[in-house]
Formats: C-alpha cells, sequence, structure tokens
C-alpha cells in the first residue's frame, strides 16, 4: 500500500514596514511571478503562498502581509506574529521617514516576536528608481550591520533594472524571499 504523501512543512514569514514601501507588491511578485497592476491598501492581514523546492524537500512560504495602519494592527499583532519563522523589515529607498521608521519597526518585533532569535533579513525596495535615492546603501548597511541584519535592496517592480539602476546586492526578489 502506498506510504501517504510527506507533509508539507510550512514556513511562515512576515513582512513588515511603513504604508507604500511595496510589501504588497513584494510578496505578490514572489508568489504570482509579476508585479501587480494595481494595489489596494492591505486591509489587516493578507497571506500569500509558494511551494518551493529546498534540497529536495517542497516546502510552502507563507508571506504574511499586513497593513500599516494603528487601528488594525491592535487587533491583529498578537496574531500575525505567532510561530513566525523570519522576518522581513522593508523601507523605500526614494523614502527617507521610511528608514527612520524601521526601529520602531524592530522594536515591535522584538516585543513579539521571541528577540532576536527569529531569522532577520532587511530589504531597501524600489532600487528602479534610481533618480529618487533617498536612502544611500551606506547608511543601510551600516544599520544592517548595526542591527545583524542582512542587506538587500532590490526592487518589486523592476529586479532587473541594471544600467546603473542596478541594484547593488541582489537583482532579483527571488533571492532575497
Ligand atoms: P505597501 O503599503 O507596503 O503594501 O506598498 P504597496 O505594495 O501597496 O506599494 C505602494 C506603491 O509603491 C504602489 O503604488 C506600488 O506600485 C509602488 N511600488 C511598490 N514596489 C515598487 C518598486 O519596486 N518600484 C516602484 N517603482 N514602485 C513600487
Ligand atoms: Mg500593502
Amino acid at each position: 500500500s502506498a506510504l501517504p504523501p510527506p507533509r508539507t512543512r510550512i514556513f511562515k514569514i512576515i513582512v513588515i514596514g511603513d504604508s507604500g514601501v511595496g510589501k504588497t507588491c513584494l510578496t505578490y511578485r514572489f508568489c504570482a511571478g509579476k508585479f501587480p497592476e494595481k494595489t489596494e491598501a492591505t486591509i489587516g492581514v493578507d497571506f500569500r503562498e509558494r511551494l518551493v523546492e529546498i534540497d529536495g524537500e517542497k516546502i510552502k512560504i507563507q508571506l504574511w502581509d499586513t497593513a500599516g495602519q494603528e487601528r488594525f494592527r491592535k487587533s491583529m499583532v498578537q496574531h500575525y506574529y505567532r510561530n513566525v519563522h523570519a522576518v522581513v523589515f522593508v523601507y523605500d529607498v526614494t523614502n527617507a521617514v521610511s528608514f527612520r521608521s524601521l526601529p520602531a519597526w524592530i522594536e515591535e518585533c522584538k516585543q513579539h516576536a521571541l528577540g532576536s532569535e527569529v531569522p532577520r533579513i532587511l530589504v531597501g525596495n524600489k532600487c528602479d528608481l534610481q533618480d529618487s535615492i533617498q536612502v544611500g546603501t551606506d547608511m543601510a548597511q551600516q544599520f544592517a550591520d548595526a542591527h545583524s541584519m542582512p542587506l538587500f535592496e532590490t526592487s518589486a517592480k523592476n529586479p532587473n533594472s541594471q544600467g546603473d539602476g542596478s541594484c547593488h546586492n541582489s537583482d532579483h526578489v527571488e533571492a532575497i524571499l
């Protein structure tokens, strides 16, 4: 008789950062393979999934995307951080405010998700917009080092943008997620 298929392990990864940095576009791109035609502001929590194969094992990557709005966060936040395997902090390289918000997001995460035992990465999104950079790579790298996180600069829209829209660390969103 046939053995039951092995259970697919699920990796829960939460994506955090200010509203507008591209969390929905990044998760959509990773799961649907393309930049969304149009996105609506996320309400509450959305999650998207993609099956990947790692060392011959099929693994379900579950990306949790949130709304930044306070009124949703208050009720959702506990649920959101439960049993998290990894955290992705996102800022927008064309928006210094979104970079300055990172310490607050990191603090929230520390309080809810078992301190720093959970793997965390830092993602600077929208690096296709090279003419509007407000957060330089050096500054971001210093911040990432200070918080012991790897930094990836990328673009949900045009992850292969070269010709000096070149995305420094990672030229594909899939490499980060
Ligand atoms: P969220 O609030 O963090 O979920 O941000 P969204 O994913 O809704 O994106 C906010 C806006 O930024 C939308 O207008 C997107 O089209 C745009 N956007 C997201 N990612 C990128 C990117 O990599 N490059 C560019 N140029 N625009 C982006
Ligand atoms: Mg969103």
